[in-house]
């Protein structure tokens, strides 16, 4: 008997075929097999995606072909997973096909089934069992005592039902919590699985340890795996098939984590939630972070995510009881710990007023004085240079006079290729001034400085000091482009936990999560960037990663007194250094707040970006707009407001030209129906010179 099968293979974005083709099969597959299929004159890696017989296709012209294979030795593909790919591809306007198959180890999509057979055939890990000596508590022989805050925040944890909200200041040993709420789901379930992400590659190996660590000794050393980009494909395989078959207890991983097959899902970690890596940035531009919550409420699995500066989305749906926050304001080990003295050991914050000091200052000498000390006292330093917010901005340097759109809140970028101010939001537009509009004085730039040249600097400038041995100064230098050696990284970060360093230079790179035990002194020497950036959302991160930044410096109780945080600003009084001073992240993001919602920016109102590449700016943004004019009439487009195409921030990348186009509503809902709407209107505006077209829900950047 005939038996018809939906199977989704990989498709190219917007290509006519959106959802799965139809497949014939002389025995019947559940939905979520693996086969392979041909597609024109290849055989491909298909996923069964419903129940078969959905009868003969509809269009009977087209011949039907048979599946060629079963990859019968891998489970079928959950109906949670399947849900959770659904879900992804409408939410984010791609086709079902390639977010799917994505979704799945690339490896997976190479191999014959012979060849998968046989790598299926090498010794599987051992079912799980609940290992010996696992009591209720599940706790390690060497367990450490839990801060006060700790153990509040876990008993919350266990009694309620979340998505959680873990607010940790950095340091106070949000890690600890993960490791304890893993431990308590093994304890009571211990055929479970747990989703642990970070952010970054370079997290990974050691959290991992650290969760090695922990449950190695009773779960084995296969119940952790990792899964990120920077394994290999066969590595990747292993893990994947680890995690799918239940074997494994715990997955590890970056973004891409959050659709790895867990048939036993019950616990997912977001660590520092508010990364904006979390986002995918090609094909299918996804949140991690809001994947992850939709995908525990749809499998029942407990979500947490953790940050000491949450995301203003996540703040507010704290604020509104969405969430359930757990807050954690005290360093583990600082003095009255636990009674919520928030700044009891984060480090002392100093305002270097760069107006004071001669023009094009880089180091102020206050901050080389202090910088001086701790090399004497044979103390580190950390000098973070914030180079994320592409987006200069034309200051004066005589007076304040900055490139603010009349018609926004928000500063008009300058594009140097035509030598204009353009606002990205109304698009008004204005050819750069020859001198200050405000005061005449010609001297208007853009303020700029990269880690190497501030390394060679910092280098001449420390010459005559000397280290306690009466060697010179030891300056480093840790970014993309010194750790981009395989090994490098570890190597570096080696080098200055061992103290071969003094001063350590670099990008955001080193402000996240490590845990450096010597450093007393972090400084940010040009903070101004983001002050005046046309992103809206550039105070929020500059503030993160400050907040990050000073979290890296007194992480040792011993010192953690003498700790200090410097910045360098020539706008002291900008009221968000006011909330860094005091630590004080819930009075920076209740201001923050208020500003989003007079100017109804999200998490008020709901936004998507649609990108247009062309041969030439014109192409780009005509599409746009033609498509924009078609829209009237579409469902919900009167709860939608569609901005005038305007050209990118970088408008030119490689030759190609890129235009963008903004989409608001205030109901997520009526947007998602809109865009839904939108999609096959696009599709057919297509025109001569269009290179490719992508939308971006959500957006990071604007
Ligand atoms: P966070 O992620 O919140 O910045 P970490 O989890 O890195 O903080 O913890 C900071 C340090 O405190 C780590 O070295 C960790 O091992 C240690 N730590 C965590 N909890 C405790 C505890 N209850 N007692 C002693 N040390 C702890
Ligand atoms: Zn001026
Ligand atoms: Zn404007």
């Amino acid at each position: 008997m005939t038996h018809w099968l939906p199977v989704l293979v990989q498709t190219p974005a917007h290509s006519a075929v959106a959802g799965p083709l139809t497949y014939r099969s002389e025995f019947p597959l559940a939905a979520g097999s693996l086969v392979r299929v041909p597609f024109g004159t290849r055989e491909v890696l298909g996923v069964v995606w419903e129940a078969p017989d959905a009868g003969p296709p509809q269009r009977l012209e087209l011949e039907t072909r048979p599946v060629a294979a079963v990859l019968d030795g891998v489970a079928p593909l959950s109906p949670a997973w399947r849900q959770l790919v659904d879900f992804a591809a409408s939410y984010y306007q791609r086709s079902l096909g390639e977010v799917a198959l994505a979704a799945l180890p690339p490896q997976l999509r190479d191999l014959s089934a012979a060849q998968l057979a046989r790598r299926l055939r090498r010794p599987a890990a051992p079912p799980p069992e609940a290992p010996a000596g696992a009591g209720p508590a599940g706790n390690a022989p060497d367990a450490i005592a839990l801060s006060a805050e700790q153990a509040r925040a876990l008993a919350r944890w266990d009694a309620e039902s979340g998505p959680f909200l873990l607010f940790g200041a950095t340091g106070s040993g949000k890690t600890e919590v993960y490791l304890r709420a893993v431990q308590s789901l093994l304890a009571r379930d211990p055929a479970a699985q747990a989703l642990v992400m970070v952010p970054e590659i370079n997290l990974t190996p050691q959290l991992e340890a650290r969760f090695v660590e922990r449950f190695g000794p009773s779960w084995g050393a296969g119940a952790v795996v990792s899964l990120h980009s920077g394994m290999t494909n066969p590595q990747r395989l292993k893990a994947w098939l680890a995690a799918h078959s239940g074997a494994a207890r715990i997955v590890l991983g970056t973004r891409m984590a959050v659709f790895a097959s867990l048939p036993r899902l019950r616990l997912i970690v977001v660590d520092e939630e508010h990364d904006p890596s979390y986002k995918q940035q090609e094909g299918a531009r996804y949140s991690a972070r809001d994947l992850a919550v939709y995908r525990g409420r749809l499998e029942g699995a407990k979500v947490l995510l953790g940050s000491a500066t949450p995301s203003l989305e996540s703040w507010q749906a704290g604020e509104k009881g969405r969430y359930t926050r757990l807050d954690m304001p005290s360093r583990v080990g600082a003095s009255g710990g636990g009674n919520g003295s928030a700044d009891a050991a984060l480090p002392a914050v100093r305002l270097v007023d760069m107006s004071l000091q001669p023009p094009r200052t880089v180091f102020s000498p206050q901050l080389l004085d202090a910088l001086g000390r701790r090399i004497a006292r044979g103390e580190q330093s950390l000098i973070f240079l914030n180079r994320r917010g592409y987006a200069p901005v034309l200051a004066c340097t005589a007076c304040d006079w900055k490139s603010e759109c009349p018609n926004c809140s928000a500063f008009r970028v300058f594009h140097k290729i035509d030598r204009t101010l353009r606002c990205h939001h109304c698009g008004f537009t204005e050819r750069v001034p020859r001198a200050c509009p405000s005061c005449g004085n010609v001297d208007i730039a853009p303020v700029g400085r990269g880690t190497e040249r501030l390394e060679e600097h910092l280098e001449e400038l420390l010459a005559v000091v000397r280290r306690p041995g009466g060697e010179p100064v030891r300056v480093a230098r840790m970014d993309a482009d010194t750790t981009r050696l395989k090994g490098a990284l570890q190597e570096q970060l080696a080098r200055v936990h061992a103290g071969d360093v003094d001063v350590l230079v670099g990008t955001q790179m080193v402000t996240k999560g490590h845990d450096f035990r010597r450093i007393t002194l972090v400084a940010a020497v040009n903070a101004d960037s983001a002050l005046f950036s046309s992103d809206f959302r550039a105070p929020e991160r500059m503030f993160s990663l400050l907040m990050q930044a000073a979290g890296r410096a007194g992480r040792d109780a011993a010192r953690a007194q003498a700790s200090e945080m410097w910045i360098q600003t020539a706008h002291p009084a900008h009221p968000l250094f006011a909330a860094l001073k005091k630590h004080d992240y819930p009075a920076f993001a209740a201001q923050q707040l208020r500003e989003r919602e007079q100017a109804g920016l999200p998490p008020f109102a709901y936004q998507a970006l649609v990108r247009a590449d062309a041969r030439t700016q014109e192409v780009a943004q005509g599409f746009l707009n033609a498509a924009s004019a078609a829209a009237q009439g579409l469902a919900f487009f009167d709860r939608v407001t569609l901005y005038p195409a305007v050209p990118m921030t970088i408008q030119r990348v490689a030759n190609v030209e890129r235009a963008q186009m903004l989409v608001e509503s205030a109901s997520r809902m009526a947007l998602q129906r809109f865009l839904a709407a939108w999609h096959g209107v696009l599709q057919a505006s297509r025109e001569k010179g269009l290179i490719r077209w992508a939308v971006d829900v959500d957006p990071l950047a604007i």
